[in-house]
């Protein structure tokens, strides 16, 4: 396989750690951003061990202008960027009735706005070199609503709405786009939920446990080379069996 500069958003975290160690070792040039230089260079030094190098640029998604900076940063360090995954995002859980404007706004510019705020400044360039590859990572949440979640339904719906039309607006362009949707996956996000709450979860997923980052990793790369060319649109649900619906 040719390789390729892959930006992914929110590398550093679990998921993100995942997409970026596999990429790379498909032979994909890999970058991220980050909001917290400190941690960040960590992070990168512990990748560098384990033989992963990774380009870093500054940057919040949820803003336009820094996600702009962030993809001209990585670009001026690596070339165009030829495959975007759209994967940082964050929680900020609690009922609908009781939601502060905050919440609700948070949530949706770092899941959801952000898709406009990466994918904007790249894809105009995919589209001009005839080859890219656009995965959102969304959420078993988005297909199927969650207590305690309006925020992040509503944005992880919308990241599969974004998919299915810029798929149709550029499949001729050979470009592809196409969304993951993972269940619960053994990171920080869902480790930070109750152990009570995650053992009726894990209950719930019809094989009896929680997803691994690997895993999500592994659907992401599978929409990447060329013989996906013809795959786009596409929501991959990978969650255990836990919800079979679109
Ligand atoms: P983590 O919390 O481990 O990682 C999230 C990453 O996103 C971090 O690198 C974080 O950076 C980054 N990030 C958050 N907000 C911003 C921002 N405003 N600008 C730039 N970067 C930001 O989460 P996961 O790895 O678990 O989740 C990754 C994706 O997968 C998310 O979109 C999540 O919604 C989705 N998902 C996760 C599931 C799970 O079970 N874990 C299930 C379904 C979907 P920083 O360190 O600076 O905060």
């Amino acid at each position: 396989m040719q390789s390729r500069v892959a930006l992914v958003t929110g590398g550093t975290g679990g998921i993100g750690t995942a997409i970026i160690e596999r990429l790379a070792r498909m032979g994909h040039r890999v970058a991220t951003n980050y909001r917290d230089e400190a941690r960040a260079r960590a992070w990168q030094a512990r990748m560098r061990e384990r033989g992963v190098e990774v380009a870093m640029a500054p940057g919040d998604v949820a803003s336009p202008e820094h996600a702009e900076a962030m993809v001209r940063e990585i670009e001026r360090q690596l070339g165009p960027v030829e495959i975007l995954v759209n994967n940082a995002g964050i929680t900020r859980d609690t009922t609908f009735h009781k939601m502060s404007a905050l919440q609700w706004q948070e949530v949706i510019n770092t899941n959801l706005n952000s898709c406009f705020n990466v994918t904007r400044p790249v894809i105009e360039g995919m589209r001009e070199r005839r080859w890219g590859r656009i995965i959102q990572i969304s959420s078993i949440n988005g297909q199927k609503g969650q207590y305690g979640q309006a925020n992040y339904a509503a944005a992880k719906a919308g990241m599969h709405g974004f998919t299915i039309s810029l798929a149709q607006e550029n499949a001729r362009f050979g470009i592809t786009v196409n969304t993951v949707s993972p269940g619960y996956i053994a990171t920080d996000m869902v480790m930070a939920v109750p152990e009570p709450v995650r053992e009726k979860i894990v209950a719930q997923i019809p094989t009896g446990r929680l997803g691994k980052p690997e895993e999500i990793a592994y659907a992401v790369a599978f929409f990447i080379p060329e013989e996906a060319d013809w795959i786009t649109g596409a929501n991959l649900a990978v969650n255990g069996g836990q919800y079979m619906g679109w």
